[in-house]
């Protein structure tokens, strides 16, 4: 009986989307009591968890919710990727990129063959996650619980990156590069956190994903009414309501980006898909790469005394 109404569910919604083949998040597929089960499950944690301390070493704030970290903390790790320490800049990770180059110029691409493969196999990686320019879909689409996983919203941000503001996906693999090399040298395992691929991959995917975000142009702008001072009547009357002061308006537009916080798992679920991009065209190989690591190193100014490879994982 369950099976019967989920399928009626499925073809009234495909009709709804029918021109957009966006993947949306298969509602109805688990029973109430299943639902219910979990629930139960997350809330008998969530109360043993929310008695512990932070797992910041120093921070004695209680844990929020079913995570690990404090309020502050955990809100700190799904902006940027990381609960704590040194978040990569925007110069670092541009210097970082102009190593990449020149590895890739100096060291990487130095035969006509070499040349012509990286080229083939770079070009296929970026159609696989290049997708249809109908998928550039407004702002407002993105509001509200529309029902798109955070992998259909990273189509939607990527497609705006790429067709609306003409921007190169090399450019966006480049950056994931760099994001990756950045945490090579500078990135720590956070505490609290089991697994170091999962973990690292996180904080990459994060700061990949956020430099598609800030040049996707993905915004919606806002125009409301704002008090920009008060008059007082110049006539004193004898109802005192009407010599209270009245507000002068005044139209203000303001653009408004996707909220950081909401923004956290969509700008991953694009680094996850750079993150695929990049393994397509380059292998995992280039990560080891010593001479790219040198570069990389020199790019970030760190001192010379430091050995690259005792860093290695
Ligand atoms: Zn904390």
């Amino acid at each position: 009986m369950g099976n019967c109404c989920s399928t009626r569910y499925f073809s009234r919604k495909s009709l709804r989307v029918a021109k957009l083949p966006l993947s949306t998040i298969p509602a109805g597929k688990r029973s109430k009591a299943s639902r219910e089960a979990l629930r139960q499950r997350r809330i008998a944690y969530q109360l043993k968890n929310q008695a512990k301390t932070c797992a910041v070493p120093g921070c004695d704030h209680k844990r929020l919710m079913v995570s690990c970290y404090c309020r502050g903390h955990y809100q700190r790790n799904r902006r940027y990727g990381h609960p704590t320490g040194r978040l990569p800049t925007q110069g670092e990770l541009r210097s970082i990129e102009g190593a990449i180059k020149a590895w890739l110029q100096d060291d990487h691409l130095t035969t006509d063959f070499a040349k012509r493969s990286f080229k083939s196999s770079w070009g296929s990686a970026q159609r696989i996650i290049t997708h249809n320019p109908a998928f550039a879909l407004p702002f407002f689409r993105l509001e509200g619980d529309m029902g798109y996983t955070q992998k259909a919203k990273a189509w939607v941000i990527l497609s705006n990156y790429v067709h609306r503001e003409k921007n190169s996906l090399s450019d966006a693999m480049v950056r994931y590069m760099a994001c990756r090399l950045w945490s090579e040298f500078l990135w720590q395992m956070p505490n609290g956190k089991g697994g170091a691929v999962k973990a690292r991959n996180h904080f990459v995917n994060t700061w990949a994903g956020k430099f598609v975000l800030a040049n996707s142009g993905f915004t919606k702008s806002k125009t409301e009414e704002k008090i920009i001072r008060w008059e007082k009547p110049w006539y004193v009357s004898d109802d005192p309501v009407q010599n209270r002061p009245r507000p002068i308006t005044e139209r203000v537009t303001t653009k408004v980006t996707l909220n950081p916080f909401k923004a956290g798992p969509i700008v991953r679920a694009i680094g996850q898909e750079l993150h695929a991009a990049v393994d397509h065209a380059m292998g995992i190989a280039w990560q080891s790469d010593t001479r790219l690591l040198e570069k990389a190193y020199e790019a970030l100014g760190l001192p010379k005394d430091n050995s690259t490879n005792e860093r290695n994982t």
